[in-house]
């Protein structure tokens, strides 16, 4: 499938959800016949609400070859919480396959970064068979590095990015701060291409410092909020 394949509107069902963490799950979606999508691109739900027409996008989280689909959500407002506590075989309306975060190998090293959910694109394209990038993702607790075992081997190198100094189960090789520090002060000088997803303040401060940095190489991103 071309990632230049024009969205579609699609009805499909909810088959599964699973509770990664009190605000945080998984939501499985039977897959319409002939949707098709790429590794890094998203869905847009449309739904009217007494404000008008609500819309919200989520990554894929499965490989392009998977039965079904599914998505990373954390609960934030009106329609994540929704999605939280839809019954199972709800009718959802989408279009899709949108975006064109995908992964383009030029033959440099890649780096990811991501914050939070903005690390579905990445499971989607591990889950496809991409692999030896250098990973960065910034969670709260290790609690959130909900993908650690998928990572730990598709990536030549993984680095949870921890905020909370007195979690009990640092990984070893995390690194205590944010994803942008990381950036600045340990990741070796060289040439990469990076890919950013996540908060937008995260995408803005890493652009800075990739530029000042690591000149030569290709920025891609994806802003969720
Ligand atoms: C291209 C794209 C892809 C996206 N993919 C995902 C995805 O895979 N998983 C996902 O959970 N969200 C994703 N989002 C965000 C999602 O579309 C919604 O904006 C989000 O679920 C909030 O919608 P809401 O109606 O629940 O709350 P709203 O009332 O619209 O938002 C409430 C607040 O929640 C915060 N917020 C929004 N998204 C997140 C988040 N992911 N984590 C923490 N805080 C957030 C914002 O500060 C926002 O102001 C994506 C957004 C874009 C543009």
């Amino acid at each position: 499938m071309s990632r230049d394949a024009a969205p579609k509107f699609y009805r499909t069902q909810v088959i599964d959800r699973q509770w990664l963490s009190p605000a945080t799950f998984e939501i499985g979606l039977r897959r319409p016949a002939e949707f098709g999508f790429e590794p890094g691109q998203f869905i847009r739900f449309r739904c009217d609400d007494i404000s008008g027409m609500m819309e919200r996008e989520y990554s894929l989280i499965t490989a392009p070859s998977d039965p079904d689909i599914r998505l990373l959500v954390r609960t934030a407002g009106a329609y994540s919480s929704f999605l939280g506590k839809t019954e199972m075989g709800t009718t959802l309306e989408f279009i899709g396959p949108q975006g064109y975060f995908t992964y383009q190998s030029a033959g440099k090293p890649v780096v990811f970064v991501a914050t939070g959910t903005g690390i579905a694109p990445f499971v989607s394209m591990a889950r496809s068979g991409i692999a030896g990038f250098i990973l960065l993702h910034g969670v709260q607790t290790a609690a959130d590095l909900y993908y650690e075992a998928l990572f730990r081997t598709s990536a030549l190198r993984y680095v949870p990015c921890l905020s909370t100094a007195t979690d009990a189960a640092f990984p070893g090789d995390a690194f205590h701060g944010r994803v942008t520090v990381f950036l600045a002060d340990r990741l070796p000088p060289g040439e990469y291409d990076f890919y950013l997803c996540g908060r937008r303040e995260m995408i803005r401060e890493a652009t800075l410092i990739i530029d000042d940095r690591f000149p030569g190489g290709r920025v891609y991103s994806e802003t969720f909020y």
